[in-house]
């Protein structure tokens, strides 16, 4: 059996502390590697090895960190190939959306090349009689990411990304879930050229994590995850004086006007609520037809194409999504599927029995559509996370931009619309971070930034862009005033016509 170890100080290091934790082939079934589990003591040999890089990473200038950043892009770019396979074979989803995943991190990578200029701070000459003000952004020191299993790839370069690049030293805590592609990225960085110990990456549960929180000389935690536990990471680590931006769940909303190209929108919410078995953060599980006509079109173009999904293993180029990633979190769907039967809601497609043959074992499952599903329930409140797309009909538009304002997560929402007017009013009135005009996934683009509102975000700074180097790096003020006249010692240096 495989064992996945950490990589610290830029090299692998077995697990210490005894303890393991599993990590499947979703399409099999079967348990393909062991990952050690650290505990504080390893964590804080860690921290120790990064706090030593840290010093000479953040004296090195920006335009040679960048250019450490430039060679790790192509060096990814280059083992694109066995990245989205080691991805989808820990992960599930299908080896296309492993490629985005990756590619989609890249691009904060691509971001970072440029950090030189995002660095380059503030100036105002003559604040007051001889005074200069400037401005300057340091980097914190070591600082930590913790991610989720889903985005394996471009959530931590999400963070470490921005973290290296404005010159601190980084503990990566990836998803126990599905961690090599984690390591791979830690040794990639190594071979562009980064120093020993300025990526390293501690793999982990609550233990190591919790250590992470307390950990005194790690600055600042940026976390990913499902909301309970970024509320947790939020709290517990600012309460140990750091600085935390915790992203959480989320429950997204489609809102199609009855002027929305029907074609058009009805691919886009199959992609959004079914791809990658609908474990996205940015999916979209909720579809609001506005109008019983719309709702009844909707219904019966959506029912047409649930016939043609394919549902294959995630090597399969044809697949459409791959199974889920773990048995238990099938299971929880399931629960959930017969949960919003007992509320009352329309289950009309039913995935529960399906089944592919010859990969019975694998944790699959097949797509799901509930219809009348109402605002009270329990299936529509909480995030699924899984391949089940729920209709909620309203009357008017007004019903519409109350249903994703008043619920509990915030990330994303896209309206489907011909009506500028319509579109405008949305977007300015939604309550909600990231939205859609037409778009059914609104991830900002890297030089932009990634965050949503209420349960789906906690703290005030989002991912990546200006923000994330806001977020990596304290500001230092200086107000500065020389001397009047010359000094016979500048007379000295400076040469005159004398
Ligand atoms: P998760 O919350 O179970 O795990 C996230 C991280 O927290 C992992 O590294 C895990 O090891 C750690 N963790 C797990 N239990 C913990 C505990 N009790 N105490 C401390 N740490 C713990 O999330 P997941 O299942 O890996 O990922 C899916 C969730 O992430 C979904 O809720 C999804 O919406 C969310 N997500 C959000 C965003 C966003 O940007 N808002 C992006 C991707 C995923």
């Amino acid at each position: 059996m495989r064992d996945i170890q950490h990589f610290v100080n830029g090299a692998a290091v077995a697990g210490q502390s005894g303890r393991f934790g599993d990590v499947f082939d979703p399409n099999t079934g079967e348990v393909q590697a062991h990952v050690a589990l650290a505990d504080a003591g390893e964590l804080g040999t860690a921290v120790q090895a990064a706090a030593r890089a840290q010093i000479g990473w953040a004296a090195t200038n920006p335009q040679r960190r960048a250019r450490v950043m430039f060679e790790f892009k192509r060096l990814v770019e280059a083992r694109m190939d066995e990245l989205a396979n080691l991805l989808s074979s820990e992960h599930g989803k299908v080896v296309a959306d492993s490629r985005g995943d990756i590619q989609r991190g890249l691009e904060v990578i691509e971001f970072a090349c440029g950090i030189p200029h995002a660095l380059k701070g503030e100036y105002t000459e003559g604040a007051g009689p001889g005074i200069d003000v400037y401005s300057m952004r340091q980097p914190l020191g070591v600082v930590a990411g913790i991610t989720p299993f889903n985005f394996p790839a471009m959530i931590p370069m999400w963070m470490f990304g921005v973290a290296i690049a404005v010159g601190n030293s980084f503990i990566l805590k990836p998803s126990e879930k599905d961690p090599s592609v984690p390591v791979r990225l830690g040794e990639l960085f190594m071979e562009a050229g980064g120093p020993a110990g300025i990526l390293n990456v501690v793999h982990g549960d609550k233990v190591c994590v919790d250590a992470i929180l307390a950990h005194p000389d790690i600055r600042a935690v940026s976390f990913v995850g499902s909301s309970d536990i970024a509320q947790y990471v939020y709290a517990t680590g600012t309460s140990h004086g750091k600085r935390v931006q915790a992203m959480g769940g989320a429950k997204n909303h489609a809102i199609i006007m009855p002027d929305a190209d029907l074609d058009q929108t009805v691919n886009d919410i199959m992609g959004a609520a079914y791809g990658s078995a609908g474990e996205r953060c940015m999916a979209l599980p909720v579809a609001v037809p506005v109008g019983s006509k719309t709702a009844e079109a909707l219904r019966e173009r959506l029912l047409d194409e649930i016939e043609t999904l394919k549902i294959g293993v995630s090597s399969d180029a044809a697949a459409q999504y791959g199974p889920v990633v773990t048995a238990a979190h099938r299971q929880k769907i399931t629960d959930y599927i017969q949960l919003g039967v007992d509320e009352g809601a329309e289950l009309v497609v039913d995935g529960r029995d399906f089944k592919l043959q010859g990969f019975e074992a694998g944790f699959f499952i097949g797509p799901n559509l509930f219809d009348h599903v109402k605002p009270e329930m329990r299936t529509y409140q909480e995030e699924i996370f899984g391949p089940v797309l729920q209709l909620v009909r309203a009357e008017s538009f007004e019903e519409a931009v109350a249903l994703p304002s008043k619920h509990q997560y915030g990330n994303g929402v896209a309206i489907f619309t011909r009506n500028g007017r319509a579109a405008r009013e949305f977007a300015a009135r939604v309550e909600v971070g990231m939205v859609g005009i037409n778009v059914p996934i609104p991830v900002p683009v890297a030089y932009h930034s990634f965050g949503g509102w209420k349960r789906s975000a906690f703290g005030d700074a989002n991912q990546h862009g200006m923000e994330g180097v806001r977020f990596f790096t304290k500001v230092k003020t200086v107000t500065a005033r020389w001397p009047e006249g010359m000094s016979e010692d500048s007379a000295f240096v400076i040469p005159t016509m004398q």
